[in-house]
């Protein structure tokens, strides 16, 4: 335990059980002294939810479809009735359609680009709306994105190009709200077995290969994300906004990996 986070308190969107990349971050803010407070989608999700909160002694649950702006405000009203500011705000929120995360990108339906792009971009900027009227004195704010943003990946398709959407919003975010003091960033995490991901073909292809060609040889964690949210959230990342911190286990900057050369 530490406490980098002693005084502060803010929500956490997007936590759907115990291996969900909230809830790394959820246990890494607690452990630092964070008081928090929880979003979840909907009564299917709720049941998961609240023995989580309860372990970490969080009481503040509100419901909360970010496809929806009444859904958006009430939580946001609720939360404002708890809490008159927060410090920090948490957004690990995403969705496509499975049967889009395998096959050819160029194959894309109209209708689940547009859910996409509203699910796992818009909705991050609708949450910032909200949030910065909530942070008179700053804040930090923090989203997850993923390098199919910014490479090519096997079945990540539309996703990627919401999440190349995202990782620009950040940017723009992050200059709009710079001159009140809020910083805003994202990181982008190495693949890890969540729901979310298990709509994505392949995975566990995706999976092995990240674990034998990244410079630590190992697959991140949701312990590790959380470390480095930390980082980002708390005093530690002052210096920081508009930045997109891979946490990948270096992934994202090997060209090829150094084997044993064939004779050619
Ligand atoms: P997860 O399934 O645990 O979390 C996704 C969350 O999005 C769920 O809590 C779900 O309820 C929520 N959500 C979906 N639609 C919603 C809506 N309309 N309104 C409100 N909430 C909604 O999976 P995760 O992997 O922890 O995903 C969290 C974030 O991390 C996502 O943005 C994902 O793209 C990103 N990410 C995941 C990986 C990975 O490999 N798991 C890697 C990089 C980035």
């Amino acid at each position: 335990a530490n406490t980098l986070m002693a005084g502060k308190r803010g929500l956490i969107m997007g936590l759907a059980n115990d291996k969900s990349i909230a809830w790394g971050i959820a246990k890494a803010l607690a452990d630092a002294g964070a008081e928090l407070a929880f979003t979840y989608m909907g009564d299917q999700f709720k049941k998961r939810v609240v023995p989580l909160a309860d372990q970490l002694g969080v009481t503040r649950l509100y419901d909360c479809d970010v496809s929806n702006e009444a859904s958006i405000d009430a939580a946001f009203d609720a939360l404002k009735a708890d809490w008159d500011t927060i410090d920090f705000i948490v957004h690990a929120i995403g969705f496509s359609d499975k049967n889009e995360l395998r096959g050819r990108y160029v194959d894309t339906s109209r209708a689940n680009f547009t859910l996409t792009m509203d699910i796992s971009v818009y909705s991050f900027t609708a949450v910032a709306q909200r949030a910065e009227k909530m942070m008179p004195n700053g804040g930090s704010m923090l989203t997850l994105t993923y390098y199919g943003a910014e490479q090519v990946m096997p079945h990540y398709n539309v996703m990627g190009i919401a999440k190349a959407a995202l990782e620009a919003s950040v940017k723009y975010l992050a200059e709009d709200l710079g001159k009140d003091g809020i910083r805003v960033n994202a990181i982008s995490a190495g693949p890890i077995k969540t729901l979310a991901a298990s709509g994505i073909g392949d995975f566990r292809y995706i999976l092995k290969w990240n674990e034998l060609n990244s410079p630590l040889r190992r697959n991140v964690t949701i312990d590790d994300v959380g470390k480095s949210a930390l980082y980002l959230l708390s005093d530690l990342g002052s210096g920081v906004t508009g930045e997109n911190l891979h946490v990948d286990s270096g992934y994202h900057i090997v060209g090829m990996k150094a084997v044993d050369a064939p004779d050619i």
